[in-house]
């Protein structure tokens, strides 16, 4: 299994270097929230210039909170955000969704097979956890048509949410294959 290769990886790692002992409050007071696609690591925080220390990173499937999620602000996303905030020093938050996400135009039918493939029934879980039909378990898994869109309505989730201060919440998208962010929506106010 691939935890071997890991853990084989890892020893030889702890050997070879020594990490400075910092801080867990992040020097930039910054959280971003991103998606957790294979091809943002490492690329990611290069593309960004972040260090080790910088930023809080949350990942989520998609950048998003499911639409079941959304409805009282109270999902992991804004859970994890408040930590942030009132644990860490957060002051902004940069929500950063990217092209090519799996998320967007998730095919249903691929999704049931799927599941049906490695022994979930579809059909019983949408009955027990009464979801819309398919509709309900593709938007349970928070996919979305638009990216750009997508990116918005996390911002203003996040920007409305009773849990959280107001504090700047930008929305961007970046290339997945040349790094490049496109500003989507500059938060303003305090800090
Ligand atoms: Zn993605």
């Amino acid at each position: 299994m691939v935890i071997d290769e890991i853990l084989a990886h890892n020893e030889h790692f702890v050997q070879q270097n020594s990490l400075p002992v910092i801080g867990h409050a992040p020097r930039k007071r910054m959280a971003v929230v991103t998606c957790m696609d294979c091809r943002l690591v490492r690329m990611f925080e290069q593309a960004l210039g972040l260090e080790r220390g910088d930023v809080l990173e949350l990942r989520t499937a998609g950048a998003t909170i499911s639409e079941p999620e959304r409805e009282g602000g109270a999902s992991d996303l804004i859970r994890s955000l408040a930590g942030g905030i009132y644990l860490l020093g957060v002051r902004e938050i940069a929500v950063i969704g990217h092209t090519q996400c799996g998320l967007a135009h998730a095919n249903s039918t691929v999704l049931t097979a799927s599941m049906q493939a490695l022994g979930v029934n579809p059909q019983e879980l949408i009955e027990k956890e009464e979801l819309d039909g398919v509709k309900g378990l593709v938007s349970w898994l928070g996919a979305f048509d638009d990216v750009h869109v997508n990116v918005k309505e996390v911002v203003n989730v996040i920007r409305s949410s009773p849990y959280l201060p107001k504090i700047p919440v930008h929305g961007l998208v970046i290339d997945i294959n040349t790094g490049k962010l496109e500003m989507i929506d500059r938060g303003g106010g305090a800090a």
